[in-house]
């Protein structure tokens, strides 16, 4: 496995020949979808043989980036690909495929916690998304071919990992190349618009639900929601409505830490954790065998234990951290 620089990145995609798949994480958020869509508008001026396939749904809400509806949904990766370029993730098992059948691979990814697997990889743990890492390699293959298609998935992602440019992984950079983007006709409020302002009937519902569920933990420290199974059959929500929910309990006076369980099957629970900064949630997540970044992490729990033993190990882990 080599380590590559932003120039030798740039470099090994120009010299990509053959078929080139791109695919990124489970559950993907706007910096996977928007780095799968700016790459695959960016590389169809480049290259005839280029595809996108992912192994979960996207968010009705990014329906509106140009080639959304050229990205496949696959559980498995049935073809033979040359190059395989694997977007904010480095761990293969995270992409949800159990294997993809490629001859090289090339990991883009700025999470803190990464583990690559593949020939290639340029991971960039300072840098707020891999919207932007993907911007300045494409800037050093050819300024001319960020045009507005690959310009609106980008600026998408870049707003999204950055919580609307909130967040301190935004940096004066993270706000030049934003600048960048918008200068290729971008409307922000398009975006904005898109992702928050359009919410369905079915999303509230399940939210109503969730935040039913609020309850605390250490004193206040910590605050958690819960998402069912069965919340879903019965507000007629797709899992995938319940993005952002944490920043419910998230926004709570006192609360250092947010956690969102959510149930994808019986005793199977998906963890978010945030947190405001006093602690470290993304070596918390890895001590269940998942990552992240400082402020956001997550881990699947799926040894068969219930809620109550997930609550009562992590809780535990939490105080540990907080008494540092
Ligand atoms: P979210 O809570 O929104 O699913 O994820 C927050 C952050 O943690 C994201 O950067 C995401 O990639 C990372 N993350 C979430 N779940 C996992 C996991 O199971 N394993 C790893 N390595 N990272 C995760
Ligand atoms: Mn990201």
């Amino acid at each position: 496995m080599k380590h590559l620089s932003r120039r030798e990145a740039a470099q090994i995609i120009e010299n990509m020949e053959g078929n080139i798949l791109i695919t990124s994480h489970k559950n993907p958020d706007g910096d996977a979808i928007g780095s799968c869509l700016g790459w695959l508008n960016f590389l169809r001026k480049l290259k005839n043989n280029v595809k996108v396939i992912l192994h979960d749904q996207v968010p009705y809400f990014f329906d509106f980036l140009p080639n959304v509806n050229k990205i496949g949904n696959n559980h498995n990766i049935n073809e033979q690909f040359d190059w395989v370029i694997i977007l904010d993730v480095s761990e293969v098992k995270r992409t949800g495929f159990e294997c993809i059948p490629a001859k090289h691979s090339l990991i883009i990814d700025h999470h803190i916690t990464a583990n690559p697997d593949s020939n290639f990889s340029i991971i960039e743990p300072k840098i707020a998304s891999t919207c932007e890492l993907s911007l300045e390699i494409m800037k050093l293959i050819g300024e001319n071919l960020i045009d507005y298609t690959v310009a609106l998935p980008l600026y998408t992602g870049i707003v999204t990992d950055t919580g609307s440019f909130g967040y301190n992984s935004t940096t004066p950079k993270t706000l030049k190349n934003a600048a960048f983007l918008l200068e290729r006709d971008i409307n922000p409020y398009t975006v904005i618009k898109n992702l928050f302002e359009r919410n369905r009937i079915t999303r509230i519902e399940l939210l109503k639900k969730v935040l039913d569920t609020l309850d605390f933990g250490l004193n206040k420290k910590v605050a958690h929601i819960t998402l069912y199974k069965r919340f879903l059959s019965e507000t007629g929500a797709g899992i995938e409505e319940s993005e952002g929910f944490i920043t419910y309990p998230r926004s709570i006076e006192g609360v250092e830490v947010a956690v969102f369980f959510k149930e994808f099957e019986e005793d199977r629970w998906k963890v978010s954790l945030r947190s405001k900064g006093k602690l470290n949630v993304a070596k918390i997540a890895s001590l269940f065998g998942g990552g992240g970044h400082i402020m956001a992490a997550g881990f699947e729990y799926i040894n068969g234990g219930n809620l109550e033993d997930l609550k009562r190990e992590l809780f535990d882990i939490i105080l540990k951290f907080s008494n540092q």
